[in-house]
This record gives C-alpha cells, sequence and structure tokens, in this order.
C-alpha cells in the first residue's frame, strides 16, 4: 500500500493552498493532493464569470455568515486580503481592484490564477486528479483513505472537498460523509447559497426578463423587525430573481424561511426613496401623471406591470392622465407599497446546480482554529467551503479557502 506523510483530499482553493504553505513548511515530507475531478480546478475556472474574484480589498467577518462571527475572524486575520494579494504577486499573479473592491488578477483570466497555484503546489507535492476518496479510516497510528485508486495509508489528513455547490465540478457533499464517519457532526441545516430565488410560474415577474436595476432587498420577520437588507443590482429572468442583491439575500432569507415560514422579502424598486417619502411625493406632485412619474425612475416594462398591480388594469387612462397628488389615499398607499415595499412572492430557489456557494457543513467549534485541526480526531485537518462559513459576493469565499487553506497548510 503506498504511503504518504500528508494527503490533503479536494485540490480546490482550499486544498491547493494548503498544499502549497504545507511544502514551504516542510518540503521533505511527501504530501500529496487527491481529487476526484478528471480535471481539477473547475470552480477557480468558472469564478468571477471566468475571471475570477480572488478576493475583496476589505474583508471583514461581517461579510460572512454561518459560524461565529468572531470564529470567522479569527481564521481571516492570520491570512487576510493583503497578504493574499502578496502571496499571487508573489507567484507572479498580479491583481487589480475594481471600483466594488472586488480584486481579479490583470489578466481578466482565472486560468492565471489556477496555473499559478499548481505550479506552486507541484513544487512540492504531487497532484492526481481522478482520484475521488470513498471513506478515510482513522487506524489510530495512520489513516487509510480508500478510493477507485484502492488504498493510501497517511499520516496526516486534510479535508478541502468543498461544499456541495455546482456538483459536476467534483463537489458533490462526499466530503461530509467522510468527516461525520471521522466523529464530526454537521449543522442541522445544508443549504444553497448564493443562489437565485425563483417565483410562481405565471407571475408578472417572469414577464420582466432581462429587466436588470438597482433595488433595495429587505428581509422581514412577520413582527415587523427588518432581519437582513442588500442594496445591489437586481436581474428579473424567465424563472424568477437573480444578480447580486438577490444572490446575496438569498442565504438569510433561505435560512429564515426554513425556521419561520411567514418571514417576508419585499423589493424597492427605487432604493433612494423610502415609502413615507413616496407617499410625500405623491400627495405633493401636482405637474406629473403616476406614468410620468414612474418613467422617470423605472424601465418602462417595470412602469406598466407596476401600475398594473397597484392601479389596476382598468385604469391605465388615468395612470397617465390623473396628476399624481389626486390619486385617492388608498391608490397612492398602493403604488407606494408596490414601489417601496414590494412583498416576493419567493417559490423556491434553483438549488445546488446553480448555488455558488453552500450554507452550512462542518461547525467551527470542533476545530482548534489556529491550525485547523479537529478537536474530535487526530491528525485531521480541515479547510475551505466543508466548514460552516460562506461569504457575500466579492471574492469573500475565495479569501476563506485561502485563509483557511494557509492554516492548515502549516499546521499540517
Ligand atoms: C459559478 C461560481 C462562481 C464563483 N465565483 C466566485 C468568485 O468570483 N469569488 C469567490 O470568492 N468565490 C466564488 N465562488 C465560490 C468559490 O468558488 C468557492 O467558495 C471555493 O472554490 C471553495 O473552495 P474549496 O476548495 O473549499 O472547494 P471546491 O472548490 O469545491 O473544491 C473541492 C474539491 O474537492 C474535490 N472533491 C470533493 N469530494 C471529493 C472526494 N470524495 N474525493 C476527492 N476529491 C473530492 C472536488 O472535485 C473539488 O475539486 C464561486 C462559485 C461558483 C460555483
Amino acid at each position: 500500500m503506498k504511503k504518504v506523510d500528508v494527503l490533503i483530499v479536494g485540490a480546490g482553493a482550499a486544498g491547493l493552498m494548503a498544499a502549497i504553505w504545507a511544502g514551504r513548511t516542510n518540503p521533505k515530507r511527501q504530501i500529496v493532493v487527491l481529487d476526484g475531478a478528471k480535471k481539477i480546478g473547475r470552480k477557480i475556472l468558472i469564478a468571477g464569470g471566468g475571471r475570477c474574484n480572488v478576493t475583496h480589498y476589505e474583508v471583514t467577518e461581517k461579510a460572512y455568515a454561518g459560524a461565529s462571527r468572531n470564529a470567522i475572524k479569527k481564521v481571516l486575520r492570520q491570512f487576510d486580503a493583503a497578504q493574499t494579494a502578496d502571496f499571487f504577486k508573489q507567484l507572479g499573479v498580479k491583481l487589480k481592484r475594481e471600483e466594488t473592491g472586488k480584486l481579479f488578477p490583470v489578466t481578466d483570466q482565472a486560468k492565471t490564477v489556477l496555473d499559478a497555484l499548481v505550479r506552486e503546489v507541484t513544487k512540492t507535492a504531487t497532484i492526481l486528479p481522478d482520484h475521488r476518496v470513498e471513506s478515510v479510516q482513522d487506524l489510530g497510528m495512520h489513516f487509510e483513505v480508500v478510493g477507485n485508486f484502492g488504498k493510501i495509508q497517511a499520516q496526516k489528513v486534510v479535508l478541502a472537498t468543498g461544499g456541495k455547490s455546482i456538483p459536476k465540478t467534483g463537489s458533490d457533499g462526499q466530503g461530509y460523509q467522510i468527516a461525520q464517519s471521522l466523529g464530526h457532526s454537521l449543522t442541522n441545516r445544508i443549504f444553497p447559497a448564493l443562489v437565485p430565488l425563483t417565483v410562481p410560474r405565471n407571475h408578472w415577474i417572469r414577464d420582466m426578463k432581462g429587466v436588470t436595476l438597482p433595488v433595495t432587498l429587505e428581509l422581514w420577520q412577520p413582527t415587523g423587525k427588518r432581519l437582513e437588507s442588500f442594496t445591489n443590482s437586481m436581474l428579473c429572468t424567465h424563472f424568477g430573481l437573480s444578480g447580486p442583491a438577490v444572490l446575496d439575500m438569498s442565504r438569510y432569507y433561505l435560512d429564515a424561511v426554513g425556521i419561520e415560514p411567514d418571514v417576508r422579502l419585499t423589493v424597492n424598486w427605487v432604493p433612494d426613496w423610502q415609502y413615507d417619502d413616496f407617499i410625500q411625493h405623491l400627495k405633493s406632485e401636482r405637474q406629473q401623471t403616476p406614468l410620468q412619474l414612474l418613467r422617470s425612475l423605472l424601465p418602462e416594462r417595470l412602469v406598466k406591470a407596476i401600475l398594473e398591480q397597484a392601479l389596476g388594469s382598468d385604469n391605465e387612462g388615468r395612470a397617465a392622465t390623473l396628476p399624481v397628488n389626486q390619486l385617492s389615499k388608498d391608490e397612492r398607499r398602493k403604488l407606494a407599497q408596490m414601489v417601496t415595499r414590494f412583498q416576493v412572492p419567493v417559490a423556491g430557489d434553483r438549488g445546488f446546480d446553480f448555488a455558488e456557494v453552500t450554507a452550512g457543513g462542518i461547525p467551527l467549534k470542533e476545530l482548534r482554529l489556529s491550525s485547523m485541526s479537529s478537536r474530535i480526531c487526530p491528525n485531521l485537518h480541515f479547510c475551505g467551503e466543508i466548514l460552516n462559513v460562506d461569504g457575500q459576493i466579492g471574492g469573500f469565499n475565495f479569501q476563506w479557502a485561502w485563509s483557511s487553506g494557509y492554516l492548515a497548510g502549516i499546521s499540517v
């Protein structure tokens, strides 16, 4: 049976990072990275629309959910965004900062990132694609790792198998079962995050497909308490809603609705106006009709749909001729509601096939965060998305992979 010192399961962002730092820390050991996929790094290649948003200029624990922010911060500060940029620079990948604060390779090509990582890993470790791990057994003195390649004996194992998002890239949740077989638990729920949301089949939103605009999305408890809010671009599609605001909100909505089915998700189509301001404007504006007013704020197709919903389809003439200050109180209220607090009738989400990340996973409290080592199984380490941490759009998920991968690598 083949014997190795360090076996890393998963050659995604976190596993490659762990391999590099394991090799840099002690190059004398035999380090092997196994990946079930025939071609490694597919998620890196598709990330950021093929440009790979490597990290964010300003990474804080506030951009993450899942584990406690304090625990997440402990990991992030050990290898922060500035260190990430330096690390990639050393590998020959210069990063540029975009207006949004996102950092991309100057080449605008994710392949630059993957190639540099693989080049660096192979200085001190071996990467074996098409090596899918089925089980890892702790035999006390060592681990026995079994898969489509037979058996490998390893002194130390790093589980970097990712979550369940886009399973065709190779990350299908197998790592969770392996972790559980070694004594770890999973969060109660594992669900898609950064995922588009669907609306019922015949809903008018589906007819708005192609409309993109900045909005504020807000998540409300039935008591009226606001739980979360995101202002960013939203895209209407043939199935429902997507775009950064929706993706960022999705994990909070799906988390909350799993506990309290009556939570509400609302859209403010005009983020610069609040409900009360809008009502005041409707009361005072003599010159404009509802049609003119909305046309100055929103795309034409959306204006028609909103007026129809708020004033009824029979009132098209009134919307085009009546000054807004002559609308009835009820009409003003309905219009302001539709424009600033439209309740999205969420039917569901697009699932793991379309989710950028996974919410839930191995709880951080089962690890020593200074080394990402298991408190339950000696010589076992974790890094990346397999853990109960998910970040917002903007490079935060890769940053989690780099930070946790670094710690697992130097410690293993
Ligand atoms: C479309 C898309 C775009 C994204 N864009 C960005 C972005 O621009 N910026 C950002 O920060 N984040 C982005 N993300 C999220 C980011 O890609 C992930 O959070 C990150 O890649 C997770 O890294 P990981 O190494 O933990 O897991 P993964 O990248 O999922 O890697 C896990 C690896 O383990 C392997 N594996 C799984 N099970 C086994 C097994 N049993 N045996 C052997 N190997 C196994 C898999 O084949 C895979 O290669 C995006 C995600 C998607 C899907």
